[in-house]
């Protein structure tokens, strides 16, 4: 009987057919509550034939430790970056992926963020809670200029919306899709300081890796507007902490919408949990009961496809032979 870990908490928490999907396929599950750090990958890895896995540490020392036994590594969700894919594709373990079925709710989920900042919605709610009517004003987005940083499937879906808002849109990815930003009036930064020149807000929808590590830091935010926002849905890693904590704390930065830390869950003291004009939410931009239950599915028939020797919907890696 083929045994898999599941370790991602939406796919085991919100309703629908994903459950029934896997349930049916006779396998042994073992689950646990993630993300889970290498040295729980480590204890576990070993005695599974497949991973259905969220941002839990799957380290090369973790790949190696889950050998002859494992088959594949399912990724619910799109970014790869706490999968060693590299190491996994030179073990010829096929790595899996769910592209095409969050964008819409991630891309949602920035407005959240950029609407309640810009309305002091989360301080007038505290407010009136209290029983106060202390009524602050607040910034239309209209008319704004909006630089969105890595134009994919994510970044797209926010420029449709913010154009619906009557933003002027900018963008900047190394890849181009010049017919889609044509046909929406978003005009191309030729560079990342060219992106992050003039906007009222930026938006990062790029991939984590060793080369956007940090990439907004001390020295990037010098060229920012002053009394800009910075969204961020993507990885709290693509951000300097240390930098950010600073530019809010001085002003530079009029706000930070993030929906992801550099480590998550935070320690109680992450500066930027309590830093002023930081709204912090809990990595929760496609948790959402339609995005979950598309994106579990996904991450289900990945799995069983290549437990049966078929291809998967979405492989992120390449193997010898495929
Ligand atoms: P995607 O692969 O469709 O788009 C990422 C884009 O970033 C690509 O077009 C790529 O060319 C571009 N890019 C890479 N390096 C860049 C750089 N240095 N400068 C500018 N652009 C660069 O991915 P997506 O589906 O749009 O997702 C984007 C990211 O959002 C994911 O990698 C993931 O980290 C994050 N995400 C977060 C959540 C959440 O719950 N908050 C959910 C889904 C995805």
């Amino acid at each position: 009987m083929k045994k898999i870990l599941l370790t991602t908490t939406s796919y085991q928490d919100t309703p629908g057919e994903h459950h029934d999907l896997l349930e049916s396929q006779g396998f042994e599950i073992v689950r646990e509550r993630g993300p889970l750090d290498e040295e729980r990958m480590l204890e576990l890895a070993g005695d599974f034939d497949a991973f259905l896995c969220g941002d839990d540490a799957i380290t090369a020392r973790v790949i190696e430790k889950s050998l002859p036994r494992l088959q594949l590594i399912s990724k619910y969700g799109i970014g790869l970056d706490k999968v060693d894919v590299e190491f996994a594709t030179a073990k010829g373990i096929p790595v899996t992926f769910c592209p095409g079925v969050n964008h819409t709710t991630v891309a949602e989920h920035t407005f959240a963020l950029l609407l309640a900042h810009c309305r002091n919605l989360c301080e007038e709610v505290n407010h009136t809670r209290k029983g106060e009517w202390t009524r602050l004003t607040g910034n239309e987005i209209m008319g704004k200029t909006l630089s969105i940083i890595g134009f994919g499937r994510i970044g797209k879906e926010v420029a449709v919306r913010a154009k619906a808002f009557g933003m002027e849109v900018k963008a900047y990815d190394p890849y181009w899709d010049e017919a889609f930003a044509e046909s929406l009036g978003v005009s191309r930064a030729n560079s990342l300081d060219d992106a992050l020149g003039d906007a009222e807000v930026l938006s990062l929808h790029l991939n984590l890796s060793e080369s956007t590590r940090n990439l907004i830091n001390g020295e990037s935010l010098k060229r920012v507007k002053d009394g800009a926002i910075l969204l961020n849905c993507a990885r709290g890693e693509l951000v300097d902490t240390q930098a950010m904590v600073e530019a809010l704390a001085s002003g530079k930065l009029k706000g930070y919408g993030s929906d992801v830390l550099d480590q998550e869950p935070p320690p109680p003291d992450h500066p930027l949990l309590s830093a002023p004009g930081a709204l912090i939410t809990p990595h929760i931009g496609s948790r959402t009961y339609e995005s979950v239950v598309r994106q579990a599915t996904m991450a289900t028939r990945n799995l069983i496809n290549v437990l049966n020797g078929e291809p998967a919907l979405a492989q992120a890696n390449e193997l010898p032979g495929e």
